[in-house]
């Protein structure tokens, strides 16, 4: 078994205890992670001070840093990907995409500029607009795509010129801790630290004194404990927290072929993404026959093994949100939902759920109203588009939605009216180095990606000039 050690100040740390991982496939032990104390953050947050003067100081050898880095990355990526799925449960090929997209990502912004502009200029004064990097960023990462996400805020953090002590959630440390060491190899020293733990080792970041930013994606639950935290110390944001997606089709479209790009958007990763379509609302004229379609995917799906390349789904990522998956299911089938395909627990080893669809079920219900982030899907008729966009915009979940119709027109003019951060015509949830990514309301605070997202890792330096 691999030995995993936090990354600080460029150097393996091992500790006194360590935290068991979970393989969800099997039940079984992934393998240990490093249990970080307090003296270890507070090492690792001194060492990430220390490397900023001269990391912020250089932008070319920055950038030079980060394609090396990048590169490492990518001639790893089948010995971290099979890391990811021993512990998150992914397929494998999926897992070894999400390591090749971490280096695509940092890729992308080692090549973003960030210009100085010049707002005014006269015989007599220039003033500019300077990006000047914040210091260290605290950077706290969920399970479900726990390296790719992580990418979205070190990637833009130390493009900018800051320095990061990164964090995995305690259900996946073991790809991030293997990930940041063949990162790290192409960095100097402290510029990015990795540290495993329990939760609370989140809350000590989000109160440490040395971070200037927390950058934070996760439940709204703990999204709002970290804004808590970095309030009374006046850190910065950026929360990338929950959503309960609906996709809204309209009358117009061709079931099957719908009936494909939804079934993948909701399924993909088995539910567990946060721009996942997590409700449907379909035309009660259309219900019968896209409820069939979707049971009819479902069915066919391939579950199991994750290792095994005809694999599709994988199991629920971790025990707890195993429970919560059946628990909902159950709550909506004890409602009168019916499950047209699914409706419980593979039987066997680990956290299988079989792919269910569910009708007879209204907005009210859990199952509809909350994020499930599992392989569950609701399908819910209705009659009225402006009454079905009234109860979509009525959730505090804003992150993506989308609109399904054979008239992209009249789908991006509805699509308009959804309050969330992304909307998706006749698709969901592709993401994009270069386009902006948050959610509105409760499902975020800023945005991460492209020239938005790099921004939001510098603080502004409006430089007067006088000639
Ligand atoms: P979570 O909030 O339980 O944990 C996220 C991270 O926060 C983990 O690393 C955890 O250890 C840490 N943490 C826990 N308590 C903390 C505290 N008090 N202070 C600081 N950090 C703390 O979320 P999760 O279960 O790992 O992830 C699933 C959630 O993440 C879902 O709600 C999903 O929608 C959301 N998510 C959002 C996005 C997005 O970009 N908007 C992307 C992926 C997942």
């Amino acid at each position: 078994m691999t030995d995993f050690a936090l990354l600080i100040g460029g150097e393996r740390r091992s500790t006194p205890t360590t935290l068991d991982v979970v393989n969800p496939a099997t039940g079984g032990l992934a393998g240990q992670a490093p249990n970080c104390t307090r003296a270890d953050l507070d090492d690792a947050m001194a060492a990430a001070q220390r490397a900023f003067p001269s990391w912020a100081a250089d932008e070319d050898a920055r950038r030079q840093a980060l394609r090396e880095a990048a590169a490492a990355l990518t001639a790893a990526a089948t010995r971290i990907g099979t890391i990811l799925t021993s512990e998150n449960g992914k397929p494998l090929a999926r897992a070894v995409e999400e390591v090749h997209g971490v280096a695509h990502w940092i890729g992308y912004f080692a090549g973003l500029d960030l210009p100085r502009e010049t707002i005014y200029s006269d015989a007599t004064k220039v003033i500019e607009v300077v990006r000047r990097p914040m210091g260290v960023v605290a950077a706290i990462a969920p399970w479900n795509y726990p390296l790719i996400l992580a990418s979205w805020k070190l990637a833009p953090a130390l493009r900018a010129g800051n320095t990061v002590v990164l964090k995995p959630s305690p259900f996946t440390p073991l790809s991030t801790l293997a990930m940041g060491e063949v990162l790290a190899g192409a960095l100097p020293p402290g510029v990015l630290n990795v540290v495993s733990g329990g939760d609370e080792l989140g809350a000590w970041m989000s109160t440490h004194p040395v971070p200037r930013k927390i950058s934070f994606t996760g439940s709204v639950a703990t999204g709002r404990k970290v804004a808590l935290s970095a309030a009374a110390d006046l850190k910065r944001v950026t929360l990338e927290l929950g959503g309960n997606d609906p996709a809204i089709l309209l009358d117009d479209i061709d079931v099957d072929k719908v009936a494909d790009g939804v079934f993948a958007s909701a399924f993909q990763n088995s539910g567990q993404v946060c721009v996942s379509i997590k409700r449907v609302y379909v035309p009660a004229r259309l219900h019968a026959d896209v409820v069939e379609a979707l049971a009819d995917r479902a069915k066919r799906a391939v579950v199991g093994d994750p290792m095994l390349e005809q694999t599709q789904l994988g199991p629920v990522s971790n025990a707890p949100q195993y429970r919560r998956v059946l628990d909902l299911i159950e709550d909506s089938l004890g409602r009168g939902a019916v499950a047209v395909a699914g409706g419980g627990a593979l039987d066997g080893p680990g956290y299988f759920v079989a792919p269910t669809v569910l009708r007879d079920v209204t907005d009210g219900m859990p199952v509809v109203d909350e994020e499930q982030f599992g392989p569950v899907l609701p399908v819910v008729p209705y009659t009225d588009l402006d009454e079905v966009m009234a109860r979509v915009n009525g959730s505090m979940y804003g992150l993506g939605g989308s609109v399904w119709s054979a008239d992209p027109e009249r789908a991006a003019t509805t699509a308009e009216r959804m309050e969330c951060g992304s909307a998706w015509i006749n698709s969901h949830g592709g993401l994009l180095p270069f386009a902006p990514f948050g959610g509105v309301k409760w499902s975020g605070v800023g945005v991460e990606n492209g020239p938005w997202g790099l921004a939001s890792y510098t603080d502004i330096q409006t430089l007067h000039r006088a000639l």
